[in-house]
């Protein structure tokens, strides 16, 4: 049964130089229009694959905010209107330091919005400049008490490292600040160099230099640390928060559930079957609005790629994979599908288990990647 529903705003007023997300540039577009093609999507799609409840409701970009009032009220209302929520859901948006009003805040408020994750990055403003943001430390930190005047109890940052121009000591001024403003969730990613991006555009012309891998690997080290130290759990590889403020509707991902994907170039999971919408926000209305639908692709996930995603999403959480689950859900045993496979990584000391768990070990985590890729090995039958 789907329990959570994602809804993507594909807009924002300056275009950060490492993004890759889809998204425009908001001037111009036709943001009601999209609001409606959107509306639209949302009640065909819930009378055609009902749902008699969702525990949560995220509505990320692009910069949701970009909207005005007006429309924010519109979209909410309307989510509220064609969207079994749940008495208790976790109601989060994205939220942009730099066009956040009292007046949206006041309406996010009144339509039941109960968690706002704002995307600031960083607190030096050497840094937000070096990667293109549009907003100061200063805005950031008002909005946040803003926000907080407001009465939202529940409110993440993201902030990044392995930035360029970013110190040691800018990095953990950033995450002191974080906690000074006694926030209760804290995502916190490296850099990734995307193709199509600005800063990979700058990298390809030696204008810019990259921190390096050990840069990385230590910043990492010092957000673990730091983290736990200031009473934050660490729940996935990138996530951390107070106790009771894990980020409901993320772990619907890392447990491998399904959600609605609702919006331009949104991206769902429905009885088993991935939706990838269109992304360029005027096709996606025409489609919409022509009857055509909102899909650019759909793609039936076999049961061999369920196993491998089950794996890949559950050990980016620190508890990592239940094997009683894994049973469950395909009537067959961790064991006896990777068991190979975990016993090699075991060896290497990437990962490890309990009688409950498969989880990475801390050396695991700081590789990631390259242990989730174990999981493809097709030398076994995952049929
Ligand atoms: S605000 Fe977010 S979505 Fe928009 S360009 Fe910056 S990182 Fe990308």
């Amino acid at each position: 049964m789907i329990r959570a529903a994602y809804v993507h705003i594909p807009f924002c007023e300056t275009i950060c130089y490492y993004c890759d997300f889809p998204k425009v540039f908001a001037k111009g577009q036709p943001l009601e229009a999209y609001v409606d093609a959107l509306l639209k999507e949302v009640e065909e799609t819930v009378r055609v694959t009902p749902s008699d409840r969702l525990d949560t409701l995220f509505i990320g970009g692009g910069t949701p905010t970009v909207l005005s009032s007006e429309l924010l009220r519109k979209l909410c209302e309307g989510l509220k209107k064609f969207l079994p929520l749940a008495q208790d859901a976790e109601w989060t948006i994205e939220a942009n330091p730099e066009d956040v009003s009292q007046e949206k805040l006041d309406v996010l408020k009144a339509v039941g919005v109960n968690r706002l994750s704002f995307g600031v990055q960083s607190f030096d403003p050497d840094v937000l400049q070096a990667i293109g943001r549009a907003h100061t430390p200063e805005k950031a930190i008002s909005t946040i008490k803003k926000a907080q005047a407001t009465g939202f109890e529940n409110i993440s940052v993201d902030i990044m490292f392995a930035l360029p121009k970013q110190t040691q000591d800018s990095f953990v001024h950033s995450m002191e600040t974080v906690v000074g403003l006694e926030i209760q969730h804290v995502s916190s990613y490296a850099l990734i160099l995307e193709e199509k991006t600005q800063f990979a555009n700058w990298v390809r012309s030696g204008r810019l230099e990259l921190p390096s891998e050990d840069t990385e690997a230590n910043q990492y080290e010092m957000l673990l640390k730091f983290m736990s130290e200031c009473g934050y759990n660490p729940y996935e590889i990138s996530n951390f928060a107070r106790p009771g403020f894990q980020s409901r509707h993320n772990l619907t991902y890392w447990n491998n559930e399904s959600y609605y994907g609702f919006g331009a170039g949104a991206h769902g999971y429905v009885e088993g079957i991935r939706t990838q919408n269109i992304a360029v926000p005027s096709h996606y209305i025409e489609s919409m609005m022509s009857g055509k639908g909102p899909y650019l692709r759909t793609s039936t996930v076999t049961r061999g790629e369920q196993m491998e995603e089950e794996l890949f999403l559950g050990l980016r959480k620190v508890e990592g994979v239940s094997i009683q689950r894994f049973q469950e859900k395909f009537g067959v045993s961790l064991r006896t599908v990777y068991g190979k496979v975990i016993e090699n990584l075991k060896e290497k000391g990437w990962v490890e288990t309990s009688h409950t768990h498969l989880r990475l070990t801390k050396e695991g985590m700081f590789l990631g990647n390259e242990v989730f890729q174990s999981f493809l090995v097709d030398s076994f039958d995952k049929k």
